[in-house]
């Protein structure tokens, strides 16, 4: 396995009496796409937002690189190269496609650098070039995800985390959205991601990871995963699994 990029270690989170995540310890490999996946309710979201610093923790470690990063804020996160995807992207709806993704190299990690040809970039990347003059608030939903990816990947980021980026899309949009993140994966970027859509999850993960209720319960490729006998039970388990 190529060295882990990410590693949390015995990472709980409680919010008051609930326990959203229990002692999990998990890693990412450099170089990889990596899934989270698991009912809803199973803390996945929750793993997203201590890794990028929105919320604090309430046991553990993460490690990136060597770096402990828990306890450190989202800017210093993303100084450091961390990035994040929203499911629901808010761009600015009036100015160009163009330049909201110029917004997300402007703030990136290496600041004002080469910011026009990282958008150029960007856009290409996601295949937005076609629609770079257009306002962002024309974008349909399957196009806004791409714009919310290219924001993102603009940023120049090690390590991308994307959450639920195919939710709501069509088998196309998903397949282009797998597409893309292949290519992320292709230029060197880590991914680290968060997705409903099976079909989606077996087809690019190298390696993936299943919570239940909290708690890691598997891990493996996609071979394994699918062959597990505990993943199966906490799929079928819930109504998720229809
Ligand atoms: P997933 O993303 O896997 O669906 P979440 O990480 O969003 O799950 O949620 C895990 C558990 O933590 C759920 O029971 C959820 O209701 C709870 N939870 C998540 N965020 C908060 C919060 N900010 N305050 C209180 N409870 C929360
Ligand atoms: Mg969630």
């Amino acid at each position: 396995m190529r060295a882990p990029i990410l590693q949390l270690t015995n990472v709980t989170k409680r919010f008051r009496g609930l326990v959203a995540t229990d002692r999990v310890s998990l890693t990412v490999a450099a170089g990889s796409i990596t899934s989270l996946i698991g009912p809803n309710g199973a803390g996945k979201s929750t793993i997203f937002n201590l890794v990028t610093g929105y919320l604090p923790l309430s046991e553990g470690e993460i490690r990136f690189h060597d770096e402990r990063i828990d306890g450190k804020s989202t800017v210093a996160l993303a100084r450091r190269g961390i990035a994040r995807a929203f499911q629901i992207a808010k761009p600015f709806p009036d100015i160009s496609v163009h330049d909201n993704v110029r917004i997300g190299a402007l703030f990136g990690r290496d600041g004002r650098r080469d910011v026009d040809q990282v958008t150029e970039r960007a856009l290409a990347l996601t295949g937005l070039e076609d629609f770079a003059d257009r306002p962002a608030g024309d974008l349909t939903v399957g196009f806004l995800r791409r714009l919310e990816i290219a924001r993102a990947i603009a940023a120049r980021p090690i390590l991308l985390l994307a959450d639920e980026p195919c939710a709501g899309l069509n088998p196309a949009e998903t397949e282009e959205i797998c597409d893309i993140l292949r290519r992320i994966r292709a230029r060197g970027t880590t991914v680290f991601l968060v997705e409903h859509d099976m079909e989606a999850v077996m087809r690019i993960s190298d390696n993936i990871i299943v919570l239940d209720a909290g708690a890691k319960i598997a891990e493996g490729t996609p071979g394994e995963i699918s062959a597990n006998p505990a993943v199966i039970a906490a799929y079928l388990g819930t109504p998720d699994a229809a």
